[in-house]
């Protein structure tokens, strides 16, 4: 029997890029001897890309589709694909053409060749992003791997090509903030690395601005490390450490010389600079915290209002 393959393509306002998806995808798979399934994540869009989900699944049983009641983010949407996906080999991708469906075959054929659970794709070069944006997210890179366990690849897409097993791996991580860059890192497997080019959306918006992409970054490292924490607490021992022996320093300096600390400006500078770190430490205390509350209640990780999938299923 053939194998199938499950294409996990998260939407949000997509209903320009949709349809030029869909053709090329048709184009590539028409060449493939596999089975497959495309599971279309409508991620609570507020432009006609449901309408085009429904029009597509008309014209092709194949088409599976799943609305969300609100925009629940795109981990959310990944997460709902993997959790209905049937597949043997399954691949999420973006509907942009940034991940370009000419690659799969590709893809394919090296999961079928050789010893991998996993193909993923990795820019080469960052041209065509702002030079602020490139020096801030390489620092990122860079820090998350060294105050992380689970390695977390610079230039990595989402878009991946998996084998069954890992996607079960993934789909029984049930946590509430979903990191997938880490998530794909720290259920391991042997992923090959295939090196494209970055390349512009064929139409619409990207929905990432920089103040999305830092609060992501700080999210992956409060999912990912522990090691801020162990940090304010060596900032602590550092910082009594220090003052006690300024306050030997200030006696001995009164016994000996006989005089008094001079200065209402110094004494100012270190009570702010005081307070200032323990204020810091309570915000790195309070990422945490604000994640286990999240992840306390257990709330679902998508709710679906419409789908054209008989018992979808609700993972986590
Ligand atoms: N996306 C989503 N929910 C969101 C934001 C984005 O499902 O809240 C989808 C979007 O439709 C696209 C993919 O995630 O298919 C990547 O988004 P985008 O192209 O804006 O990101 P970029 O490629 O610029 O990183
Ligand atoms: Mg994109």
């Amino acid at each position: 029997m053939d194998k199938m393959v499950s294409i996990v393509v998260p939407c949000f306002n997509e209903q320009e890029a949709l349809p030029i998806f869909f053709d090329e995808f048709i184009r590539v798979f028409k060449e493939l001897e596999y089975d497959w399934e495309l599971l279309l994540v409508d991620d609570g869009s507020k432009d006609d890309t449901l309408a085009i989900m429904k029009s597509l699944s008309a014209k092709d049983k194949r088409v599976r589709y799943f609305s969300f009641s609100k925009n629940f983010g795109k981990e959310s949407a990944m997460y709902a694909g993997f959790c209905n996906a049937r597949g043997d080999y399954i691949v999420v991708m973006d509907a942009d053409m940034q991940d370009p469906p000419n690659l799969l075959p590709q893809m394919i054929e090296i999961l079928e060749t050789k010893e991998y659970d996993s193909v993923a794709t990795r820019r080469e070069t960052r041209s065509g992003e702002p030079p602020i944006r490139s020096f801030f997210a390489r620092s990122f890179y860079k820090l998350i791997n060294t105050i992380s366990d689970s390695e977390i690849v610079d230039g990595a897409r989402d878009f991946r090509l998996m084998k069954r097993d890992m996607v079960d791996a993934i789909v029984g991580m049930q946590e509430y903030n979903r990191f997938s860059k880490g998530i794909f890192g720290w259920v391991g497997f042997k992923t090959y690395w295939l090196p494209y080019q970055n390349i512009e959306r064929v139409a619409g918006k990207t929905k990432w601005s920089f103040w999305k992409l830092f609060k992501y970054a700080i999210d992956g490292i409060v999912n990912f490390s522990q090691v801020p924490l162990s940090v304010t607490s060596w900032l602590g021992i550092i910082m009594t450490i220090a003052s006690f022996l300024a306050l030997v320093f200030v006696v001995f300096r009164r016994v000996v010389f006989g005089d008094p600390v001079a200065g209402w400006a110094s004494t100012v500078c270190v009570i702010i600079f005081m307070g200032g770190i323990q204020l810091l430490c309570l915000g790195i205390m309070g990422q945490y915290i604000a994640k286990l509350y999240l992840e306390s209640k257990k709330r679902p990780h998508y709710i679906i209002r419409e789908t054209n999938v008989e018992a979808a299923k609700k993972c986590g």
